[in-house]
Parts: C-alpha cells; structure tokens; sequence
C-alpha cells in the first residue's frame, strides 16, 4: 500500500481564485429575480483554454464558464444586457488583467487598413448604477404611421442575453440551410434583434404579426424602437482610440462586451 492510497482527496476549491462583490448596473431596481450585488471571481488558466480550445467561443460555453465563476446562483440568460456586459467585463478583468488586444479596420475610408492593437479596458470603460426605477417594457409611437393614418402602439422591451442567444442561433441556422439550398440568406442580424424588441402591436383594425410589421419598418423607426429605453441610462461603455500604424489617423473603437475579451 502507498502512503497516498488511505488519503480522502483534497478539496483545493478553497484555492480558486477569490471572489470580489460587484453591484450590477440594475442596481437592483429592474427586478426582485436579479440581485443588486454579486460575488464574481476571475476564470482559472484551464477555464479560459477551455473556451478558446477551438479558436472560436460558443455563446453557451461561455456562459456557461461565466456561471462558474458566479458564487450566487443565477440565470444568466435571464439577464438584461447592461447587466451582463457588465460581468463579462468584471470578469475579463479578474481573469487577466486589464489589457485587452483587438483589431480595428482604420476609419480613414482611404485606408482601412485592418490592424491589430492593444489598450487598457480600466482607462476607458465607465460604469454608471441605475438610480431611478428601471422600465421593463415601452410604448413607441411611429410618427411617420401616425401621418399615414394608424395610431398605432409598439410595445419594446429591453433585450437579454436571452434574445442575443436566441438571434444568433437562427441567423446560424438560416445561414446553414441558406448554404444548403444555394439560395441568398434572408435573415438579418438587426431584423432579427428588432424582433425581440417588439412585445405587441395594437392599433390596427386587425392583428398584424410582428414579421409584416418589420418588413415596412424606415431605418428611422428602427432607431425610435431601439433607443426606446435611451432616457434611462445605466450600465457599461467605453472606446478606446488607436491610431492606425499605417495613416496615423486616430480611430474610434467601441469596447464590445462580449466573449471576444477572452480571446
Ligand atoms: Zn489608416
């Protein structure tokens, strides 16, 4: 017999990395399901190989890893983005460090040349707490319905990783049969976003489904659905500016808050 062969295992959990409180941007104040506060902890090495194992992350694995560093158990898919970007960023920071490398293709419509860089994600993203009650749903009116003569009432909600997942999933698949059939994809990323915005319609004489409403839709209503919550701001943002190797142009780069940080 060993001298290890007797021993119960260790339990080394007590040795992952260590959890630190975070207060969401909902601060509370969008749902009772939602804590204000959490215990998140940065991924270990084997967890960040585990996602980028394949070169290109899945959306489930990943939040499925996030859950694990999440001491509370929560749905994450339940989450309104501004509070999900909100952890992934916190956790990218736990797990390794504050900088962040991406690739950017320069502004300068004379260039564009694509290039890669690096910049500090603690410098440029800010965090602002909600402070007010948080609407869950809004009525939109389409001014440019209302001069043809319907009144009618879109009711928006604020997306969550839920609706993200969901949009990704059918552009995936649709692009697969697209492939499949030899036939051009007739399904769109922000057509399929729109979708999820939209709760009801009322105010035609008869129900009008959500896909012949979108078919009709400007780029102008797009935007009143979308920026439907813009007056109740909270959560994360940020940019960084590099400049671009080749015309010295400074760029604008939106700091995305999505799996792309651990790759
Ligand atoms: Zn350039």
């Amino acid at each position: 017999m060993n001298q290890f062969s007797s021993l119960q295992p260790i339990d080394l959990s007590a040795l992952l990395p260590a959890y630190h409180e975070i207060t969401l941007p909902s601060n509370g104040l969008f749902s009772q399901d939602i804590p204000q506060k959490l215990n998140i902890r940065g991924m270990t090495v084997k967890e960040l190989k585990h996602l980028t194992a394949s070169g290109k992350l899945d959306k489930t694995i990943f939040d499925s890893c996030l859950s694990g560093c999440i001491k509370e158990s929560i749905d994450l898919s339940s989450l309104i983005l501004e509070d999900y970007n909100y952890i992934v960023y916190m956790c990218r920071l736990y797990s390794s460090g504050p900088n962040v490398s991406a690739i950017h293709v320069c502004d300068n419509p004379s260039c564009r040349q694509q290039f890669k860089f690096s910049y500090n994600i603690s410098d440029c993203v800010e965090l602002e707490l909600a402070e007010n009650t948080i609407s869950k749903t809004k009525i939109v009116n389409l001014p440019r319905f209302k001069e043809a003569g319907y009144n009618v009432n879109i009711e928006v909600k604020r997306l969550t990783r839920k609706d993200v997942i969901t949009v990704e999933k059918n552009i995936k698949a649709a692009t697969e049969l697209a492939a499949k059939l030899d036939q051009p994809l007739n399904v769109f990323p922000l057509i399929e976003l729109l979708k999820s915005y939209i709760v009801s319609i009322s105010g035609f004489s008869s129900p009008v489904p959500k896909e012949a409403l979108l078919d009709v839709l400007s780029s102008e209503d797009t935007e009143l659905i979308t920026s439907a919550f813009a007056d109740e701001i909270f959560g994360v943002k940020g940019e960084a500016k590099p400049v671009c190797p080749i015309c010295k142009t400074e760029n604008t780069y939106i700091v995305p808050f999505t799996d792309v940080f651990f790759l």
